[in-house]
């Protein structure tokens, strides 16, 4: 079977690919190897600047009428310390971002894509890329049943995630070497938890987010190396082990637990290109960043925007070769490249926590400094414009 292209991976990142795709007139088709609506680990918080571009794919009054929290505010407490960050309202986007379960936003996302007339195949593993001469040519299958088939496409896109079977069959990513894991509950509360604020505490072994969701959901996450995990090969021991160490986190966790803790690799990962001939990688497939910055969702949709306008360009000219989306590279390298350096340079500081305590004190004596770390992890400002301003440098000097 021929179609123009295939996304590999119903997620944010290829749905919103999709959907761009779809509107622009192309033949698409989404294979995902789930049926939605599906769990996907995630601290479930939408940085600011994702609302606009939900907005874009035509998503939002669907998000709003499944009852997304709006969450303006994300405080940090690290030991004795605590800083509040606002989200700044003068950067055309909302001051505040959506906090929604993924089992229902990832299955709007992707009705979205369908009703643009994009075809999405559930229950669909994609095993390996097809070659021809160096060129990928299309994908294998394998149905719910063992069936197998494969599809051939003028563009392969991998939207498939950490471990995308594209990005793996190209071997272009690169993981570090910090093995980082997460573990992950549910918890509900009572009543409906008003609170417009997720909460990130930071502490020796590692940090907790957490965050209400919609009803009386809550997403209580926690983030430890991978050392943590092998001295306690318990996930749920080490879990009430690091929410039993802020002692602030107990509002948070006074109803049930909803489910068993969930362990998840999210050691940072990113790629050297995301093109090639004949295939493109978005969302994470090309980069993870830890989720302290919150920030997946956000770069998951805006590089599948960034992608689709490559790629609907190459096909509007006939060419859609390597050199054709090579300029999906330079544009990434535009948009993405600081928000990375910022990853890591945040990471650093989280990691020590002496010097985490030290950078949450003089945040909270420059209020316009902290207003600045609201906008680039919210993705208000972008954070290539906040490194040139000198960012990293006042973050390092608030420390002293
Ligand atoms: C613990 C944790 C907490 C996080 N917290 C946040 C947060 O609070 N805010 C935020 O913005 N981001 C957060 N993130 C990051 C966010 O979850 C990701 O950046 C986002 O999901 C990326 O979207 P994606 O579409 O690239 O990949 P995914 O959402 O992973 O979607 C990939 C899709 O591909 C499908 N797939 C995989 N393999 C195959 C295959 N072989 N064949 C067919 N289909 C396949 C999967 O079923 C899945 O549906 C967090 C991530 C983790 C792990």
């Amino acid at each position: 079977m021929n179609r123009d292209i295939v996304i590999v991976g119903g997620g944010p990142a290829g749905a919103a690919t999709a959907i761009h795709l779809a509107r622009a007139g192309l033949d698409v088709c989404v294979l995902d190897r789930a049926r939605f609506p599906r769990d996907k680990a995630c601290g479930e918080f939408l940085s600011p600047a994702a609302t606009p571009l939900l907005e874009d794919l035509g998503v939002r009054d669907a998000i709003d009428a499944a009852g997304a929290k709006r969450l303006d505010q994300v405080t940090i407490f690290g030991d004795d310390q605590r800083l509040d960050l606002v989200f700044p309202n003068d950067r055309g986007a909302p001051p505040w971002g959506y906090a929604l379960s993924r089992r229902t936003l990832d299955a709007i996302l992707l009705d979205g894509a369908r009703s643009a007339g994009a075809e999405v195949r559930e229950g669909t593993s994609v095993d390996d890329l097809v070659f021809d001469r160096g060129r990928v040519i299309g994908v294998t299958t394998r149905g719910q049943d063992g069936e197998r088939g494969s599809i051939r496409a003028r563009l392969v896109v991998g939207a498939g995630g950490r471990n995308c079977p594209v990005a793996r069959g190209l071997g272009l990513q690169r993981r570090s070497r910090r093995r980082r894991i997460d573990l992950l509950a549910h918890w509900t509360t009572n009543g409906d938890p008003a609170d417009s604020q997720c909460e990130l505490h930071v502490g020796r072994s590692g940090y907790v987010a957490a965050a209400p969701v919609e009803g009386t959901r809550l997403n209580v996450n926690c983030v430890v190396s991978q050392a943590a995990l092998q001295r306690s090969p318990d996930p749920t021991l080490v879990y009430d082990d690091m929410l039993r160490r802020s002692p602030a986190l107990a509002r948070w966790t006074t109803g049930q637990r909803a489910e068993p803790v969930v362990a998840t690799d999210i050691t940072s990962l990113t790629t050297t290109s995301a093109t090639t001939d004949g295939a493109l990688l978005v969302g994470d497939s090309a980069l993870f960043l830890d989720p302290f910055t919150g920030q997946g969702i956000y770069l998951a949709l805006a590089s599948g925007r960034l992608a689709a306008g490559v790629v609907a360009r190459a096909f509007s000219t006939g060419i859609v070769d390597h050199t054709a989306l090579a300029e999906y590279d330079r544009l990434r390298a535009r948009d993405f490249a600081a928000k990375e350096r910022m990853s890591v340079a945040i990471q650093g500081i989280i990691n020590r926590p002496w010097l985490s305590r030290r950078v949450i004190r003089g945040l909270r004596r420059n209020r316009e400094l902290a207003t600045t770390l609201a906008a680039v992890t919210g993705d208000l400002t972008p954070a290539n414009h906040a490194w040139r301003l000198g960012f990293g440098y006042q973050l390092a000097r608030a420390a002293i």
